[in-house]
């Protein structure tokens, strides 16, 4: 299979030019309409000439990831589904800044992407990780989650200006458990000549990958982080989080505080709130202790029912008297409302729910 080109990077496009017989300076050309042009193919590249372009097909694709399906409206959370060159799915969701995510209105957009095909950590909530672990993706195949997304939105967004401002790696997979691959994904993000997102516009979450974060914190950009926490204490973590047995709260905290002391950042704590699980009023001192110790917030999010788990979110009276009880404890917690409740946009629940659909139509 020919590689991607949205991986290349300048040194490596170059070195192709030199040995395709073509000038140097064409990489600059390639690389602007690849990662800033918006563009769905190569007859798109205007300034290419007809010969290189035929060149650059025959020995890369364009794209890893063709739109199947896409949910959702202008002005909510967008859901797409990607389909990868072999057959599998993966899903990322479009974010418009809304009051209740950045505590003020803006025009920024963050795009939540994927990292692998299902997921092999098992936690019981989650729909990723309901059909095992299929594989990594490929550095380009994060990295046209959000290219296609950009060239989709083309016509919304003028003067070159670009869509999507924010990065959250919170999608289908464990992005730690990929470790190269994502941070090669995102250095190229990150970089000038690519989409240009500030390092601090990326925040990776992680179910706990101890020995990842503490690698992540000597690497030298300043992602952001956010813990999937849902449970203050090993008894909670452990019924609903495999990964709690291998590093239960001790380690992970431990691991969080050593990231928190090299990259300054503010640390995110993720907490779903599961009824009957991980609301009890007796989590909130765990949680506010915690909070305190890493210096981090804390988003509460109200969980999305995943078809056949029999977890649910609690109501909205017992939501508010959580968050409330932890800001009674000088915690800066959030509910976070998402928008997507309507269209399935917890991780992994679009492709569970239409994959086999699409796979008996295509077949
Ligand atoms: N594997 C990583 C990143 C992907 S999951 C992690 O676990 O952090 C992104 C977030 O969605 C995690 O906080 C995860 O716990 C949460 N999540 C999973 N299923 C959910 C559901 N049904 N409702 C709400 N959040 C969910
Ligand atoms: Fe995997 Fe994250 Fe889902 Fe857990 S919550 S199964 S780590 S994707």
């Amino acid at each position: 299979m020919l590689p991607p080109i949205s991986s290349q990077k300048p040194d490596e496009l170059a070195s192709w030019l030199v040995e395709a017989g073509e000038p140097v300076y064409r990489a600059d050309q390639i690389l602007r309409w690849v990662h800033k042009g918006s563009i769905c193919d190569w007859s798109q590249m205007g300034n290419i000439p007809d010969g290189l372009k035929s060149k650059l097909s025959s020995s890369f694709t364009f794209s890893s990831v063709k739109l199947v399906r896409k949910q959702g409206g202008v002005d909510t959370t967008i859901k797409f589904l990607w389909k990868l060159s072999d057959g599998q799915y993966v899903e990322s969701v479009l974010i418009p800044a809304s009051p209740s995510f950045y505590g003020e209105a803006s025009d920024r957009h963050t795009l939540c992407v994927s990292t692998q095909v299902g997921c092999a950590y098992g936690c019981k909530f989650c729909a990723s990780g309901l059909e095992g672990f299929k594989r990594n993706l490929k550095p380009s195949e994060v990295i046209d989650q959000v290219l296609s997304v950009e060239a989709l939105f083309k016509e919304r967004v003028s003067n070159g200006r670009r869509l999507i401002t924010n990065l959250v790696i919170m999608g289908m997979g464990e992005p730690l458990a990929n470790y190269d691959n994502l941070l090669d994904a995102l250095n190229i993000l990150n970089s000038t000549w690519s989409a240009n997102i500030g390092a601090r516009k990326i925040t990776i979450s992680t179910s706990g990958l101890v020995p990842q974060i503490i690698k992540l914190s000597d690497q030298p950009k300043q992602y952001r982080l956010a813990i999937s926490l849902h449970g203050a204490t090993d008894g909670v973590r452990n019924k609903i989080m495999p990964i709690n047995r291998k590093y239960p709260l001790s380690k992970l905290s431990d691991a969080v505080e050593i990231y928190q002391s090299k990259k300054k950042g503010s640390i995110t704590l993720e907490y779903i709130l599961i009824e009957g699980i991980n609301d009890g009023i007796d989590q909130v001192p765990h949680l506010a202790i915690l909070s305190e110790r890493l210096r981090a917030k804390v988003n509460i999010i109200p969980y999305n029912s995943v078809e056949g788990l029999g977890y649910q979110r609690p109501s909205i009276t017992s939501q508010e008297c959580f968050v409330r009880a932890l800001i009674d404890k000088g915690v800066r917690a959030t509910l976070r409302r998402e928008k997507g409740h309507d269209i399935d946009a917890a991780c992994g629940q679009l492709r569970l729910k239409v994959e086999k659909k699409l796979d008996s139509k295509e077949n």
